[in-house]
């Protein structure tokens, strides 16, 4: 089964008791037994639900991996996943890390005696160095939130399987249908779903996708007993807006590349990180290992200010000032003081984040006004 198919098609099945095309929301809490434990695969729904099964197939598909356990949200995926570790183990990521990430692994686990080193991942040298013999986990984001880098993730998985370290990719922000680690040889793949596999800001949901024995039943055994697990209405919202994955991600990235171009030749622009632009450092580890650029973009001004990039921001019309990306709608933010507000202003800039960054989502609209509202706010 190709990609697109795959979004309508993988693990899918029609519901036997009415024919029902897309799986029933099974708004239940528990589940009949014909005598204790003979039931048929369900006994209680914090442990498992129907329309979950489904969702968790889907993902399973898409991302080419035999198994996915499904959470409330993207950091309960995280935080199921790192609950894996033990005292004294230790964890080697990116700098430029998913601002709630990184509370999670500083305020969270790092006092539970979880080390965690923290690199400019696009430095192979770098996390080759950072590698001690307490070293169990290499948890790669790319592209990475906010400055768009790549990380190479065939390279780090080359890295980290000698080592026997396993590899998790937050795969988030390209999505499966524009980059699948597995295939490249890592370990897990997390999302948060809340972003382009749910696609339309209605939902909070992640997931965790993996053909790993031991990571996924120590998920399983998370599921049951931290219990941080989605309803079934959320499920279906999730699994709705897969259905439409490919259209959505590619007219945003369509939209995305016209969009970068327009910011990389404008005055008022100091920079633009974008992946798919030739000037980007990455860009030729972004051409192998995606199948195109995403529709995240960043950029500075030239008056690097907080105040400018305010200015800027509280002008745009379909640009919404939100939190969150990957949703049909363009969405706008201020890295410094919205997601990344938790990072430490020294340790933030030491990272390239600067005051008057800008981020994007790109959205499906048409490109020309988006083009025309982010001329205007200039
Ligand atoms: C949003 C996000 C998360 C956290 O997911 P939630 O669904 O908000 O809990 C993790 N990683 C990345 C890259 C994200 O964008």
């Amino acid at each position: 089964m190709r990609f697109n198919t795959k979004t309508i098609h993988a693990g899918q099945e029609i519901e036997e008791t009415s024919g029902a095309v897309m799986p029933p929301i099974f708004q239940t809490s528990t589940y009949a037994q014909k005598a204790p434990n003979v039931h048929q695969g369900y006994d209680y729904a914090r442990v498992g639900n129907p329309t979950r099964t489904a969702l968790e197939k889907m993902i399973a598909g898409l991302e080419g991996a035999d198994e996915c356990a499904c959470f409330s949200s993207g950091v309960a995926a995280m935080d199921a996943l790192m609950k894996m570790l033990r005292p004294g183990d230790h964890v080697v990521t990116t700098n430029d890390l998913y601002g709630g990430s990184y509370r999670l692994f500083t305020k969270v686990f790092e006092p539970y005696g979880i080390d965690f080193t923290f690199i400019d991942m696009t430095d192979l040298k770098a996390a080759e160095e950072a590698i001690t013999e307490n070293t169990r986990l290499m948890w790669i984001e790319t592209p990475t939130n906010p400055l768009l880098r790549i990380v190479d993730i065939e390279a780090l998985v080359n890295i980290a399987k000698p080592n026997d370290i396993l590899t998790v990719v937050d795969n988030t922000f390209a999505s499966p249908y524009l980059q699948r680690p597995i295939e490249m040889g890592a370990d897990a793949v997390m999302h948060s779903a809340t972003k382009y596999l749910g696609g339309h800001s209605d939902v909070i949901h992640g997931a965790v996708a993996s053909s790993n024995k031991e990571i996924m039943e120590n998920l399983r055994f998370q599921v049951k007993t931290g219990g941080a697990v989605p309803g079934p209405m959320d499920c279906y919202l999730v699994l709705r807006g897969i259905k439409t994955l490919s259209v959505r991600v590619q007219r945003s990235v369509d939209n995305a590349k016209k969009i970068a171009d327009f910011l990389y030749s404008h005055p008022k622009v100091d920079s633009v990180n974008y992946p798919g632009l030739e000037s980007h450092p990455q860009h030729q580890i972004a051409k192998k290992q995606m199948d195109d650029f995403g529709a995240m973009l960043s950029f500075t001004l030239k008056d690097d200010s907080i105040e400018a990039a305010n200015s800027f921001m509280s002008s745009t019309h379909y640009f919404t000032l939100a939190e969150s990306l990957g949703g049909v709608e363009s969405l706008i933010s201020h890295p410094a003081s919205m997601t990344h507000g938790s990072i430490p202003r020294d340790v933030r800039e030491k990272a390239g984040l600067k005051d008057s960054l800008i981020r994007i989502s790109v959205g499906i609209e048409d490109a020309d006004d988006l083009i025309n509202d982010l001329d205007g706010a200039f």
